[in-house]
């Protein structure tokens, strides 16, 4: 008899969500990501615990449809694409259909869901089993409510780092995820204390200012440099408001937090020798392209992507900056809406 034979759903699930679901701050990435791809205008993340405990997400999005509470929940199951064309004009945020199923089958997770708000479904996994589903009321949109977190993987609890690093982790992704997107309002709470505020209200440097402080956002610059192709345009510090690592350079590809090196550089070099030696700018870089352009699909979590002419892009970035930053009688952009 052959030696081969297929794993267990609830297994290659705990698998996947190895890929993708490695902290809390990971939970909070997936379902964000979700409510944003639902057109939520407000999304509100409640967590206790650095999100070991709970993390809940509440969006006022288009909901899920009673019928397709449980297969949304399924490995391999999206509404977001069908084809190969699709998977090379990606436009949401999700369409590997892999995230509920993953954090399902490693926590203790409810949804309730409504995509009229009158009539809401109400179900209850554990581990990947649905427990209980039942009719509820709620308004339009969904809640998800994640319990114990790794309960049935203890190597990955180990893995997790200490409260304070997890909750860092946490604000960061949320950070990133509200700058790209200006029109919808995040709220963080942690053990009912406010960490994240933006107003949604589409204006970048106010989300800006929402999560750095006024006191930053009203010391950047604004910069646009565009062609047929590619926009850019966002938002970068005075050369004498730096800090010691690149990781306040956020770069926004479609509505997409990503990490691109080459990128970040490329803001870096915009200053020239305006810079001190070891000291990185606050930048927030918007860039939009048509989704053709870029592939997605090279990393699980989506954060890194690969670029038709990354060194192109890379030279509007700089460009930008520099001549922005050559302007004579430079006034800090920010300060006049803020
Ligand atoms: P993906 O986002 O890649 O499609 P997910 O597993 O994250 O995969 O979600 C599966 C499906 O569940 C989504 O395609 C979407 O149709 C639905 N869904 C998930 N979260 C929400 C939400 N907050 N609001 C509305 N629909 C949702
Ligand atoms: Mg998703």
């Amino acid at each position: 008899m052959g030696l081969i034979h297929e794993l267990p759903v609830e297994l290659s699930n705990q698998i996947a969500a190895g890929e993708v679901i490695e902290r809390p701050a990971s939970v909070v990435k997936e379902l964000v990501e979700n409510a944003i791809d639902a057109k939520a205008t407000q999304v509100l993340i409640t967590v206790h615990q650095s999100g070991l405990r709970s993390i809940e997400i509440n969006d006022n999005g288009v909901g899920i449809a009673a019928d397709d509470v449980e297969i949304a929940f399924q490995p391999h199951t999206t509404s977001k694409i069908s084809t190969d064309h699709d998977l090379f004009n990606v436009k949401t945020l999700g369409f590997r259909g892999e995230a509920l199923a993953s954090i399902a089958s490693v926590s203790k997770l409810t949804v309730v869901t409504s995509v009229d708000g009158k009539s809401a479904v109400k179900a209850e996994f554990s581990g990947n089993s649905l427990l209980k589903k039942e009719t509820h009321a709620r308004s339009k949109g969904t809640t998800i409510t994640v319990e114990d977190l790794f309960f049935n993987t203890p190597a990955r609890l180990k893995y997790v780092k200490s409260l304070h690093t997890e909750l860092n982790k946490i604000v960061d992704i949320v950070d990133r995820l509200a700058m790209g997107h200006p029109e919808i309002s995040f709220r963080l709470i942690h053990e009912g204390k406010d960490l994240v505020w933006t107003s949604g209200n589409d204006n970048l440097q106010q989300t800006i200012a929402g999560i750095y402080g006024r006191t930053i956002a009203s010391h950047m610059y604004a910069f646009e440099n565009s062609d047929a192709d590619y926009q850019i345009k966002g938002f970068f510090s005075k050369p004498d408001t730096t800090r010691s690592n690149r990781s306040y350079i956020s770069l926004i590809l479609n509505g997409r937090y990503i990490r691109n090196y080459q990128l970040a550089n490329a803001v870096i070099r915009g200053y020239g020798s305006k810079l001190m030696i070891g000291r990185f700018p606050i930048a927030v870089i918007d860039i939009t392209l048509d989704p053709s352009l870029v592939d997605i699909n090279v990393h699980p979590t989506k954060q890194e992507v690969r670029l038709t002419n990354e060194g192109h892009i890379g030279d509007l970035i700089s460009e930008g900056i520099r001549q922005k930053l050559s302007t004579k009688n430079l006034i800090p952009d920010a300060v006049k809406n803020l």
